[in-house]
């Protein structure tokens, strides 16, 4: 009697599931539903990769597994062991946030979302799911939250304060094509990826602020001497904001006023207003009012929605450049990888 082998029961938000059985027989059924994919995985390595459909286990749809058995006489006729690893393919949310410092060694602290999915399977697999041995969504998310902290951390640190404050779309562009780099190695795909907060010092804030009004930076470096501009900057807009580190706006241009906060009901810390997560402690935050209007049909969707209520068009803020293919900000009038020119819509 073979077998059904199938994720049943998959919950909303699962990224990865193992069958529990290691042992396969030939004439076994797999099935694979609509977003998902299923790796076949042995000593270390991933071999053959299944698509949605229903699918009896031959030599003929097993080839990669096949030429590994195939040492084995009589191998096509008694059960084979080997690991079947579900992999979904829907979009996924990633949470980042960590500490690092810019190119002048500024400290910097920050955090945001990502949004991904899996794009090749098999490679996936190998480098991360089997690779680890990370068969749980949990284990998954905390070592892509990890892998991801630590390349931006590094693309952080190329640049400087004045260009990761005055320039954050910009530079999130450009971190992003490093990131996206960074992610389609271990076979996923960058869909966006959005700064929620950005901090640094005190000290350094007051510099960066000094600079932003067009003082030249030796000018700077003299007030920084004098007590008058500590205590004048404390009275200033985008000063610190409740206790501990300051949030300060994302760009100068924006009065202070216009950026709402929202405190963290668990730890009591401020958080710009767009946060759906507290980049002090990562509890939820609540939902404010706003939200996504649909580009589409207008429809104003919760904070956060992906996909819009209404009309189905996805909300995301990326476009794909005609010319090259690349993730582009929406809004963004030519692509910051080929420089072709785009249409606004
Ligand atoms: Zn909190
Ligand atoms: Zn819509
Ligand atoms: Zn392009």
């Amino acid at each position: 009697m073979p077998k059904v082998i199938e994720w049943r029961d998959a919950r909303e938000g699962e990224l990865v599931w193992r069958y529990p059985v290691d042992e396969i027989a030939w004439g076994d059924n797999l099935i694979v539903h609509e977003y998902e994919a299923a790796v076949f995985f042995r000593d270390g390595k991933a071999y053959d990769v299944f698509r949605a459909g229903r699918h009896v286990l031959t030599t003929a749809n097993l080839p990669l597994i096949t030429k590994v058995l195939s040492t084995i006489a009589g191998f096509d006729r008694i059960p084979f062991r080997a690991s079947i690893v579900f992999i979904s393919l829907k979009q996924f949310l990633g949470r980042f946030g960590a500490q690092g410092q810019t190119k002048e060694l500024a400290p910097l602290k920050f955090y945001g979302s990502f949004w991904f999915r899996v794009e090749d399977p098999n490679l996936f697999v190998n480098e991360v799911v089997g690779g680890q041995s990370l068969y749980t969504t949990e284990g998954l998310q905390s070592f892509l939250r990890g892998y991801f902290n630590e390349r931006l951390i590094d693309t952080l640190s190329q640049y400087s304060l004045a260009e990761v404050y005055g320039k954050l779309d910009e530079t999130s562009l450009l971190t992003k094509g490093f990131l996206y780099e960074a992610l389609s190695r271990i076979g996923l795909e960058l869909i966006d990826l959005k700064f929620e907060g950005i901090d640094t010092t005190p000290e350094w804030r007051d510099r960066i602020f000094y600079l932003s009004t067009g003082i030249g930076a030796t000018e700077v470096l003299r007030m920084e001497t004098v007590q008058r501009a500590a205590e004048s900057l404390s009275k200033s807009p985008g000063a610190a904001v409740g206790a501990g580190i300051a949030v300060i706006p994302p760009l100068f241009q924006q009065p202070p006023q216009a950026q709402p906060m929202i405190q963290c009901p668990r730890c009591g810390f401020q958080n710009p207003g767009s946060s759906r997560f507290c980049g002090n402690c990562g509890g939820q935050l609540q939902p404010v009012a706003g939200g996504v209007t649909c580009t589409n049909c207008g429809h104003l969707n919760p904070q956060g929605a992906r996909f819009c209520m209404e009309c189905g068009r996805p909300l995301t803020q990326t476009l794909k450049c005609p010319s090259c293919g690349s993730d582009v900000q929406r809004g963004a009038k030519f692509c910051p990888n080929c420089g072709a020119k785009l249409s606004q819509n």
